[in-house]
Order: structure tokens, then C-alpha cells, then sequence
């Protein structure tokens, strides 16, 4: 295994100017990766950003890296079960603030997460030792952040970007156009460093954008000459038709999660006029209006 991938170990990541140590959780698996990264922040006052889930191994790792220092702060990129529930756990021995988003209705979210307070994008966080930008990214799903550490143009970006991987968009809760739009807000700003929740800190942040929304514009083209080369063989086509067609570079075991993003750009394509969906079969809206 690679020694930056050991569950618990604490990595320093980022210019040190601020004090940055990804915690590996112990969760490795098909939609984590290596497992979610825990973010310690700060020197003598920390914050913590991401508690993962609610694994009990993983926060008392957390509470002796801690060291009984004051805790300012727990970052919460969003309610995904391997990012929030380890948050009441660590909340129990800390009672600090908890700053996220609320959950939102659907699977997968985590219900017993509690935000301090309602928390609004551009808001500046003034912790003892730097001040930390939230920043509203929905598209993965509608209540995520990603957190600007400012003093190192470090930004925490969740599930919105990862290393190594895309992240998944999922519908109806999650939504491409929200996920493009969120991108283009990130390249605006001046970054050093992304720090993702699942795989290793990256410095190149404007080409790492850029890359991931020039592959999104692809799959939404490769979306579109799928569904024009079957509608124009006369057929509407299920999810599932489609996915073999724009999906044909992924693993048949990842299928299901690259079905609920391409729903996400069917729906946005959908949305701009060039599809249209009747009884869960999807064809172009020219060929319709043909008929
Ligand atoms: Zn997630």
C-alpha cells in the first residue's frame, strides 16, 4: 500500500504556511476510493473538516490527534454517509460549532446532521489562526461546500472534485447544470491547492478545473450522438440502452452510479430543449416533432 494511503496516519499536505493534516478513514471502497479524508487544521486551535462516517475507530483517532486542543470548528462538505455522521460523534466530546448545510430529502443522506446555524454562501469564517470562505457548489448534490482556507489558497472541495476519479451527479437532488455552473464559480478564484475528500491533495487547481469540465461538455456530446444515432434507427431509449452506448469506457460493475450521472446530462439536455423523455425512454426532440 502507499504510505500516503494508511487509514489514521496523519499527512501534511499544502505550503505549511498554515498547518494542514489529511487523516485517511478507514471506509475504502468502489465509491471512496482509498476512503474519506479527515482534514485537521491550525496549530494551536484547530478545526476539523469532515468527520467521515460514523465509525467510532476513526473519531478516537481524530480526538488523539486533537491532543485535547481547542477545536473552533467542524467543516462539513456534506451530508453523504461517508462524510457527516462522524460529526455527532466527535460534536459529544467537543461541542463546538458545526458548519455545513442541512440534508436534504433523498438516499443516501445523512439525517442526523445538525448545522449550528443556517449558513449562506461568500460567508467568512474568522478562525483564531485563518479565516475560511464558504462556498455554495451544488451538483453533486444540492447542500455541498467546498471551504477556501484563504491564508493558503487551499480549497477543501468535498465531492465536488476528487483525484484520480469524476464525481458522480445525482439526480434529482443533484444536478449538472448546478455542477457546471459551480466549476465556473471555482475557476474565478485564485487557488493554490485542491484538497478533495477521497484521493491526494493536487496543485494544480485551474488545470484540474478545466480538465473536469472539458470531460462533463464530452460526456454531454458523446449523450447527445448516442441518443441521435438511435433516434434516428427510429428508437427512444432507456437509461440503461444509453449508458452502454456514452458509458462504454467504464466497468459494468460502476454502470449504476455512471446511469445516475447520465441522467443528470439527459435531464440538462433535456432542460436545453434537444432530448425529451417519454415513459422513461429518451430520443431527440427533433425527431418527435418529425412524427
Ligand atoms: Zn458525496
Amino acid at each position: 500500500m502507499q504510505t500516503d494511503f494508511i487509514a489514521g496516519q496523519p499527512v501534511d499536505v499544502g505550503s505549511g504556511g498554515i498547518k494542514v493534516q489529511r487523516v485517511l478513514g478507514r471506509n475504502a471502497g468502489p465509491m471512496t476510493g482509498p476512503g474519506t479524508n479527515s482534514y485537521l487544521i491550525g496549530e494551536r486551535r484547530l478545526a476539523i473538516l469532515d468527520p467521515g462516517p460514523a465509525d467510532s475507530q476513526h473519531i478516537d483517532r481524530l480526538l488523539e490527534l486533537i491532543d485535547g486542543r481547542e477545536v473552533e470548528a467542524i467543516f462539513v462538505t456534506h451530508t453523504h454517509g461517508d462524510h457527516s455522521p462522524g460529526t455527532a460523534l466527535l460534536q459529544s466530546k467537543l461541542n463546538t460549532e458545526i458548519i455545513g448545510l442541512a440534508p436534504p430529502q433523498g438516499s443516501g443522506q445523512d439525517p442526523s446532521f445538525r448545522p449550528t446555524r443556517l449558513y449562506e454562501h461568500g460567508e467568512r469564517i474568522h478562525c483564531s489562526e485563518f479565516t475560511m470562505s464558504l462556498l455554495h457548489t451544488p451538483g453533486h448534490v444540492s447542500n455541498h461546500f467546498c471551504f477556501l482556507l484563504e491564508e493558503e489558497q487551499m480549497l477543501f472541495t468535498g465531492d465536488h472534485i476528487l483525484e484520480g476519479t469524476t464525481p458522480v451527479i445525482l439526480p434529482p437532488d443533484g444536478n449538472m447544470r448546478h455542477y457546471l455552473d459551480s466549476l465556473k464559480m471555482l475557476q474565478s478564484l485564485p487557488l493554490r491547492y485542491l484538497a478533495p475528500a477521497h484521493g491526494r491533495v493536487m496543485d494544480k487547481p485551474a488545470q484540474v478545473i478545466e480538465t473536469l469540465r472539458r470531460h462533463r461538455m464530452r460526456r454531454e456530446q458523446k449523450t447527445l450522438s448516442v441518443v441521435t444515432q438511435r433516434s434516428l434507427m427510429s428508437v427512444a431509449s432507456s437509461l440503461q440502452e444509453l449508458a452502454l452506448g456514452v458509458y462504454d469506457d467504464v466497468p459494468s460493475h460502476l454502470l449504476p452510479w455512471a446511469e445516475r450521472t447520465l441522467l443528470a446530462h439527459l435531464i440538462k439536455l433535456a432542460e436545453d430543449g434537444a432530448v425529451v423523455c417519454q415513459n422513461e425512454r429518451w430520443q431527440l426532440a427533433e425527431s418527435l416533432s418529425n412524427d
